[in-house]
């Protein structure tokens, strides 16, 4: 079996006239003008239910898209057993046939789903056409083809023999079901959570965060045609603790592959532990969590270059990125130049719907998430310590629109500078340029996040100082770049401390957590 040597899937253009500006828009009409009904999946059968809930796009909630059939407790002991009785089989199946099954599966969002996707991901997730297809396209084909590569890899990793005597590796699946449960702000991580563990030759629960149910359900229908056997993969779209309240008591429960946000992770952890006496195996806890990431520039940086990553690193996707930039430390010598070019720039952010393909900024995911970060944006307004250099307004009469926020304050403690918004709200914290290293330390020191962060600069020596100095605040460091936009392949993506378990989605790392090896010694 010849793996392909996987390459980064080409982000396409989508420039006025081509071809695949025509097709996405006709994708985005008709689904804008059908009411879509979206089941469920377990073992392979569509799932409807009396509990229809209304999916609206963020940027515009009271245009209904259609409905999605919400399970309960039952649908999860279905999905639970449609699972287990799916692997067997599974498991019995070539690495080389599952590969080919996941390898047709990226093939089909490459070509004829990719536009339905995008349509997906945009309207659903509220995501301009460009966030859209660098994820619900070239990443989860990345990710698919990628893994693809690196399983190939893992199960060639066999230790010496000798004459007489046969040492091998057996690479097997999990003994019992993977939990995946995944977030709403990537849809490429959502379909990468359950595919990589069932690459793998596991069988998997799936829970998407409703607000993300749309592109999910597209990505099944990918599954199913790529003929991911049936049960191997099923869809459940149930209320998070009640999922979980079955899920982790089950005897049969062998991981879970979470991203989502800190204070989830570490409940779920908890509970795991609390019902640790009930499961077969010890399960694999893999989880992606929040962040609080930094941007850090040296009296040397380059100042445009430092506020066009603020500007990119904090505001695409609404700032709702894991990776997203939210404090940043700036000397005092940059400070106005940087200042005023972010202002400037920011007088060119186009706000509104997805439909137009010239809005950059979008809608924020939903109610809760607009309510949350518009507190956090009164609460800095009454802070003395605090100005508004850019925005601070907010709507949410048609859809959920925060505007591009930027603030400056005089206290590196200040609210916006530790707790993570998950919003398009940059808090800035200005330096004395002599305290480059003071202000490393701070950094490191103000938050328990480590997820990425990107230090600015010219000079060397300050980057390799910062390089030493951060080495455990940020999983993912950039150097003279944003600190978003991790590619498969080329940036291996997770963090550290409260951060994540740092596996590595998209790598090696991550794939080898998703098997538990037996050695076999034979004797001639
Ligand atoms: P979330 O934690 O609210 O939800 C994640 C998933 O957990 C969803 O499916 C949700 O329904 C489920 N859930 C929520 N409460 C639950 C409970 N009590 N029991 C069981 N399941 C429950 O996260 P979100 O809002 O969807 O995503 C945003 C968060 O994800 C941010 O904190 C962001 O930093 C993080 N994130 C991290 C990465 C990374 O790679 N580190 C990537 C993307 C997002």
């Amino acid at each position: 079996f010849h793996i392909p040597v996987p390459k980064n899937e080409p982000i396409l253009s989508y420039t006025p006239g081509s071809p695949e500006k025509v097709t996405l828009k006709k994708a985005i009409a008709d689904a804008r003008s059908q009411q879509i009904e979206i089941p469920m999946y377990i073992g392979g059968e569509k799932v409807y239910t009396q509990q229809r809930i209304p999916l609206s796009p963020p940027h515009d909630h009271q245009h209904i898209l259609g409905y999605f059939h919400e399970g309960d407790a039952g649908h999860v002991e279905q999905a639970i057993q449609a699972a287990l009785n799916a692997k067997p089989q599974w498991e019995q199946m070539s690495w080389e046939h599952r590969a080919a099954i996941f390898l047709k599966a990226a093939d089909l969002i490459a070509g004829p789903y990719r536009a339905k996707l995008n349509a997906a991901t945009m309207l659903g997730q509220s995501k301009n056409v460009f966030q859209a297809e660098i994820d619900s396209a070239c990443e989860i084909i990345d990710f698919l083809r990628f893994n693809v590569a690196y399983m190939g890899e893992i199960y060639q990793q066999q230790p010496i023999s000798s004459p007489g005597v046969w040492n091998r590796v057996e690479y097997r699946p999990l003994e019992g079901f993977v939990f995946a449960l995944t977030p709403f702000n990537f849809t490429a991580i959502a379909g990468n959570l359950p595919a990589s563990a069932a690459l793998m030759g596991n069988t998997v629960v799936w829970k998407p965060a409703y607000t993300q149910v749309y592109s999910a359900q597209v990505l099944m229908e990918v599954f199913q045609e790529a003929g991911v056997p049936d049960g191997v993969i099923n869809l459940i779209y149930v209320d998070g603790p009640v999922a979980g309240d079955i899920i982790f008591k089950h005897p049969d429960f062998a991981g879970i592959h979470f991203t989502g946000s800190t204070k989830v992770f570490q409940n779920i952890w908890k509970t795991i532990g609390e019902n640790i006496h009930l499961y077969k195996s010890y399960p694999r806890i893999v989880g992606e969590t929040g962040g609080k990431d930094f941007v850090i520039a040296h009296a040397s940086a380059n100042p445009k270059a430092v506020a066009i990553g603020l500007l990119r690193g904090a505001f695409e996707y609404q700032g709702q990125k894991c990776s997203a930039a939210s404090r940043a430390y700036i000397p005092h010598t940059l400070w106005e130049e940087v200042k005023n070019y972010m202002i400037e720039d920011l007088k060119t952010f186009r706000m509104g719907g997805v439909e137009d393909f010239r809005n950059f900024i979008n809608a924020v995911i939903d109610e809760r998430a607009f309510d949350k970060i518009a507190s956090y944006i009164d609460r800095a307004k009454e802070d003395p310590a605090v100005t508004v250099v850019a925005g601070g307004g907010y709507d949410k009469s048609k859809g959920y629109f925060v505007e591009p926020t930027v603030l400056e304050t005089k206290n590196p403690q200040s609210l916006t500078m530790c707790e993570e918004i998950f919003g398009p709200v940059l808090t800035v914290y200005v330096y004395n340029a002599d305290n480059f290293e003071q202000t490393l330390e701070l950094v490191d020191q103000t938050s328990p996040y480590a997820l990425t962060g990107a230090v600015f600069a010219q000079d060397r020596y300050a980057i390799e100082f910062a390089s030493a100095k951060l080495k455990h605040s940020a999983g993912n460091f950039y150097i003279n770049d944003k600190p978003t936009g991790a590619v498969v392949g080329q940036q291996p993506f997770g963090g550290g401390r409260a951060s994540g378990t740092n596996d590595k989605a998209g790598s090696l790392l991550n794939l080898l957590r998703w098997v538990s090896t037996r050695t076999i010694k034979e004797t001639f």
